[in-house]
């Protein structure tokens, strides 16, 4: 793969494709692991001291396409990359790799004076509406601000348009010269909006918009959206962590877990027909609005790992309940099942320390599974069970199950397909004609 943004020439417009395309976008950080931890001392090298930083893969390798006029809902749990992508869309980040193409201009080929004209077509609406507005300044001048830096129009036009647009996401014209802090949470978000929109814009990066406001008052933020959608013609993407806001505002849906899109379906065949463990997962931990029941239906297991150092293949992998048995062993599906479990519980160490009968019945019904993998789980528990030989009495208990835990990981977790290749699938859709793309071998 070549590294730096790539300078393809601009291509012919389709007016009839997407308003957006991304081809293996990636936005990666350098990150200092310490003050003095990332130095380095080489006497042959010049100079001898060199800073060695960790990257960050916050976004990597993402390609799609966004249609005019439609909604993309991004969704994935908090620090998966969400809003890396969305500001590295509208070139607020620099990308380190791909290729960003807006009307069929490539953005990563724009600088100074043209990227500061197209950025009047794409706007980002942030999620604290509080700290996003400035509080020295009057409404009307935030909503004329964008205007402003864009030449348009003249003061009397911009004022015109200021309190057109108050009016238009639900606001009193009459407040124009009131203080952001006269009005609620949703109000300025509708602020927010009104100043997005003040340049005309044809795509706007949505970034958590109604995430710090009531859910009731959510729906009303997302009416106004839709309804603004239809009378300005706009494109979003709408970034996300919560599933039912992206199921009230989306067409289509992107499902991203550390960096990755892991599946892509228009919003009907997502949530009825959802393909990959992760969207499953998310799906299951929506919590359920009957008072009797407690908490969510289903959580995810584990954190999501360092994007420092992401799990190759499959990212979702290591926290996957149906990670595909690695080849070169003989065993039943069930004794794939029982030996996957067994290696999660042993990685978090989710039960008390007991006798290996005690293990092999709890987990395996009393019978390990057969021939190479049967002496390899043994070992394991070995490793762990009270009644382990005497020989082993002095070692240290946490070393013991770590040892266990890189046994499996490195004789089946390592060794399957999801940790070798990375996938992408087509699938038939069971609901409507989009595309619906899965990144689980799964379905290989
Ligand atoms: S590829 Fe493997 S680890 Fe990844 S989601 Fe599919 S089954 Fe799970």
């Amino acid at each position: 793969m070549s590294s730096g943004v790539r300078l393809d020439e601009e291509r012919e417009y389709d007016r009839d494709g997407p308003l957006l395309e991304l081809e293996g976008v990636s936005k990666h950080f350098a990150q200092e692991s310490g003050l003095l931890a990332g130095l380095e001392f080489d006497p042959s090298e010049f100079p001898p001291i060199s800073v060695d930083r960790e990257r960050v893969l916050a976004v990597d390798d993402v390609s799609l396409a966004i249609q005019p006029g439609e909604t993309l809902g991004l969704v994935g749990e908090s620090g998966c990359g969400k809003s890396t992508l969305g500001r590295t869309i509208l070139r607020l980040l620099e990308p380190t790799e791909g290729d960003i193409y807006f009307k069929g201009e490539n953005l990563a080929d724009l600088g100074g004076e043209a990227l500061r004209q197209r950025r009047s077509d794409m706007q980002m609406i942030f999620q604290d509406p509080q700290s996003s507005l400035d509080p020295r300044m009057k409404v009307g001048q935030i909503i004329e601000e964008p205007m402003r830096a864009h030449d348009m129009l003249d003061d009397e036009g911009r004022r015109a348009r200021a309190k057109e647009l108050l009016e238009k996401v639900g606001l009193d014209p009459r407040h124009y010269n009131r203080y952001p802090h006269a009005f609620s949470g949703g109000q300025r978000q509708r602020i927010n909006l009104a100043r997005a929109l003040s340049v005309d814009p044809d795509f706007v990066v949505c970034d958590e918009p109604v995430s710090a406001l009531d859910v009731s008052i959510q729906a009303q933020v997302l009416n106004t959206m839709e309804r603004l959608q239809d009378e300005f013609g706009l494109t979003y993407l709408f970034i996300a962590h919560d599933l039912s806001v992206i199921r009230h505002i989306s067409d289509r849906v992107a499902v991203m877990y550390l960096g990755h899109i892991v599946e892509l379906a228009d919003k009907e065949e997502l949530f009825e027909n959802p393909q990959h463990p992760y969207t499953k997962a998310l799906l299951e931990s929506i919590p359920v609005p009957d008072p009797r029941e407690t908490g969510s239906r289903g959580v995810l297991e584990g954190e999501v790992p360092s994007p420092v150092d992401p799990p190759s293949g499959c990212r979702f992998r290591t926290r996957c309940p149906r990670l595909i048995a690695p080849e070169g062993y003989d065993w039943t599906d069930e004794e794939w099942a029982q030996t996957r479990a067994f290696m999660r519980a042993i990685k978090r160490r989710t039960f008390e320390p007991m006798a290996a009968a005690r293990i092999e019945a709890e987990f395996f019904g009393g019978s390990l599974p057969g021939g190479e993998a049967g002496s390899i789980v043994d070992e394991a528990i070995s490793l762990v069970a009270t009644d382990r030989g005497a020989d082993a009495d002095g070692d240290d208990d946490s070393e013991r199950w770590a040892a266990a835990t890189d046994l499996l990981l490195e004789a089946f977790a390592a060794e399957s397909i999801c940790a070798r290749e990375r996938p992408a699938y087509e699938l038939a859709t069971e609901y409507g004609d989009g595309e619906h793309v899965a990144a689980c071998h799964l379905h290989r």
